[in-house]
């Protein structure tokens, strides 16, 4: 017993010494950011960027690396099964709060398993199609939808993903079940877009916008409650004869449940400094969006957002009746 005692006294004072230790020096080395979708889409899109301000202000290099596939949940299961050092994050978005509804089978909880670190940005969506898909306005689009709905092609990054949500609301307001076709993420599946390969397809802004400038891909309508400054003619959804489908992607940073608080701090602290930075918020602002500010960007704020959001989508996932298994 006294031994026993002794053993536990040790183990706590070596934990001491490590978090003390960590404190002063964290972080030493690079760190990982998985982003649990292909490279060139929306989440890698805000997980670079906000990565290389971040990196600046910790004084190592933070690399982003793309895990993707089974609609984000395969990058966050590497994340919640890494070491809790400090060493290795996640970048996810609001996938973290459907997931756990989608898959009745989820290895992972996206709340005990992981230590959250902030939120980071809110994402509009728009509903895009190939150039040359024949409807010209939202009202025609939908009726177009709907009289072709075994024909259409929806592209989406898998079960859990943004674009799935999206898509799975858009087959409810249109009341219609459309063929979907999966991709890692939606940079891969907008170059089919632009190519004529598929349809139709739901993404954030952050991947849309320039193409929707550009005329490589037609859009129909946005996901918020208003217009964006960027693309002011294109009607929101519940102007477009949509309601119900407003969304927006936020995004949050994690580390592994168990990450050392000295750690989290730091990783917080330079979130809010790369989120304050005029830049940062030039870039995101050019793709519709903004930067969190700061008194989001902190464990607290991320970790009631998560919570609210699982169970906020749980009945409306439940009601579609669409699972990942
Ligand atoms: N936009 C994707 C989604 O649907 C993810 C991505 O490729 O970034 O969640």
């Amino acid at each position: 017993m006294h031994l026993i005692q002794r053993t536990a006294g040790l183990t706590a004072v070596a934990v001491l010494w490590a978090t003390s230790a960590l404190a002063q020096g964290y972080p030493e080395r690079q760190i990982t950011m998985v982003v649990p979708f292909a490279a060139g889409g929306p989440t890698d899109t805000v997980g670079r960027l906000i990565a290389e301000r971040m990196s600046e202000d910790l004084g190592q290099q933070i690399l982003v690396e793309n895990v993707g596939g089974a609609g984000g949940t395969l990058g966050a299961q590497q994340v919640a099964d890494a070491e809790a050092d400090g060493y290795t994050i996640l970048l996810h978005h609001i996938g973290m709060a459907t997931a756990p509804t989608l898959y009745r089978n989820l290895a992972f909880d996206p709340v005990a398993d992981f230590a959250p670190v902030g939120l980071v940005t809110e994402v509009p969506m728009t509903i895009v199609a190939r150039a040359d898909f024949e409807p010209a306005d939202a009202a025609s689009f939908i009726q177009y939808v709907k009289d072709n709905a075994d024909t259409v092609t929806m592209a989406n990054a898998g079960i859990g993903a943004a674009s799935h949500l999206c898509g799975m609301l858009f087959m409810q307001a249109v009341d219609a079940p459309i063929v979907t076709v999966p991709y890692r993420g939606t940079g891969p599946a907008m170059t089919e877009l632009v190519g004529g390969q598929i349809d139709i397809m739901c993404d954030q802004t952050t991947n849309t916008t320039e193409q929707i400038k550009g005329g490589t891909i037609k859009a129909y309508a946005v996901t918020t409650p208003e217009r964006l400054d960027i693309l002011p003619d294109l009607p929101t959804v519940a102007e477009a004869g949509l309601p119900g489908m407003e969304v927006s992607v936020w995004h949050g940073i994690y580390a592994p449940a168990g990450t050392p608080q000295e750690a989290i701090d730091r990783l917080s602290t330079a979130l809010q400094t790369a989120l304050a930075d005029p830049d940062v918020a030039s870039q995101l602002g050019e793709l519709g969006t903004a930067p969190s500010p700061a008194e989001d960007a902190t464990p607290t704020a991320l970790q009631a957002k998560l919570s609210g959001e699982i169970e906020r989508w749980r009945p409306v996932i439940e009601e579609a009746g669409v699972y990942a298994d």
